[in-house]
């Protein structure tokens, strides 16, 4: 079902109207309201006069993390702390905490979009929805909460972590719907399948995952572990939250953009150049209906691409692709841009292999070195029958030294630097409690 098919799927050029009547407003409200952006756009020469239709979004200032860490907690607020109805904190890696405030209209907004979000991903009115995004500061598990609830479905807020007790509930309550991140639905696809409970056995048909990048290999490995159809859901607190964007269960080939709320653009990341669908660069958002953070021309730092092409579903709103990557997690290896998700996606390839890895960057001397860190699957390492994986035992034992070196050839030859492979037995590489997962350890920062 499409939830809120006026908006959903409307004609482009009535979108793009009415982007351009919004954007107009928007304009004039952060200028009237937000001394920071009236300062900004004085600086920029543009006013609300000046945005004659979406295009006119070009001249408008750039807004980064650093400005909302510039204004903490609540500089860039544009109404009185008094019409504030909630707040979300993201922590940062650096400084301050990223601080986000919600009016009752934004709260409404909210729920809204993760309402789309949910239908999208094949959720229908009666069912039942196992949340395990973490509930809290996090945006995550309240933004999915209050979604499922205006979609009229049966939310059980688990929240993240405790994996025995997510068992039982899911075993028990027989929930149609999961909302989680990839890497959390792995770790789950690995309980079910050590007891010994096969795709057909679990209630799941539908998983929305989401928060954290991940691959099509990884998607193919989660739906065939659950007997589920998972779809991406796409969003950052700085925006609002989960249901910036979501795949459709019909075309499950980039996530459609709520853009009568949030209007994209994708940049080139050095230049800052606006670049054409199809092409891959940082994605830029704008939230043209938000009241209490409105943020012009947001640089959410993940890399993407954009495409406007009609979707089996019905619904206009333009996609985008699966994120490759963050800007600030990409590793310049030799001067060469690699992605942990690229890496992960090789990975996938590799049937001997779990999905599980750590990367591990160092300087040797004068040169980057990488390596990567991937773990064995169980039923590899049964068959080859040693108790420990070290250098010696891979280097005296054929399957392993082979293993070893496709991989090595595989990485070098797809992502295009030659990397070190360390293979890990199962269970040693870092796994996923619900929260974000670091993979990465560069010693060279
Ligand atoms: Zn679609």
């Amino acid at each position: 079902m499409i939830f809120e098919p006026d908006f959903e799927t409307l004609p482009r050029e009535a979108m793009r109207a009415l982007q351009g009547d919004r954007l107009r407003a928007l304009v004039g409200y952060v200028h009237d309201r937000v001394p920071a952006y009236r300062e900004r756009l004085r600086r920029s020469g543009v006013s609300a006069s000046d945005i004659a239709s979406i295009d006119d979004i070009t001249r408008l200032p750039i807004t980064r993390k650093s400005d909302l860490r510039d204004h903490y907690p609540f500089g860039l607020l544009a109404v009185a702390r008094g019409e504030v109805r909630r707040v979300h904190v993201s922590s940062g890696t650096t400084g301050k905490p990223t601080v986000v405030a919600y009016t009752a209209g934004d709260v409404d907004l909210f729920a809204r979009v993760n309402a789309r979000s949910l239908a999208m991903a094949g959720a229908e009115p009666g069912m039942m929805l196992h949340n395990a995004y973490g509930y809290g500061l996090f945006t995550g598990g309240l933004g999915i909460h209050y979604g499922g609830e205006r979609l009229g479905l049966n939310v059980v807020p688990v929240s993240g972590g405790m994996t025995e007790r997510q068992m039982t509930l899911i075993t028990d309550f027989r929930p149609e719907v999961i909302t989680c991140t990839p890497s959390y639905a792995l770790t789950l696809a690995t309980e079910f399948l050590k007891r010994g409970i096969g795709p057909d056995e679990i209630s799941l048909r539908f998983a929305v995952l989401g928060a954290e990048p991940w691959t099509d290999g990884m998607r193919a490995q989660i739906d065939a572990a659950l007997g589920v159809k998972s779809v991406n859901i796409y969003g950052l607190s700085e925006i609002i939250g989960p249901g910036v964007s979501c795949e459709c269960v019909e075309g499950r080939d980039g996530s459609h953009i709520m853009e009568d709320h949030f209007f994209p653009e994708i940049l080139d990341s050095e230049s800052g150049e606006p670049l054409g669908d199809g092409e891959e660069g940082v994605l830029v958002l704008t939230t043209l209906t938000k009241e209490a953070l409105p943020l012009l021309r947001y640089w959410t730092g993940d890399i993407t691409s954009l495409t406007r092409a009609p979707c089996p579903c019905g619904r206009t709103l333009a996609r985008m692709r699966l994120i490759k990557g963050r800007t600030d997690d990409m590793l310049i290896i030799r001067g060469v841009n690699v992605y942990p998700s690229q890496i992960e996606s090789v990975l996938a390839r590799v049937p001997e292999l779990s999905p599980h890895y750590r990367i591990v960057v160092r300087r040797d001397g004068t040169l980057d070195g990488i390596c990567v860190h991937a773990e064995v699957s169980d039923a590899f390492f049964r068959e080859v029958g040693r108790a420990v994986l070290s250098q010696e035992v891979v280097e005296s034992d054929h399957r392993l030294r082979d293993l070893r070196e496709r991989l090595a050839m595989l990485l070098r030859d797809i992502i295009g630097i030659a990397m070190a492979v360390e293979l890990l037995p199962p269970g040693e590489a870092p796994r996923s409690e619900g929260g974000k997962l670091n993979r990465v350890t560069d010693s060279r920062r």
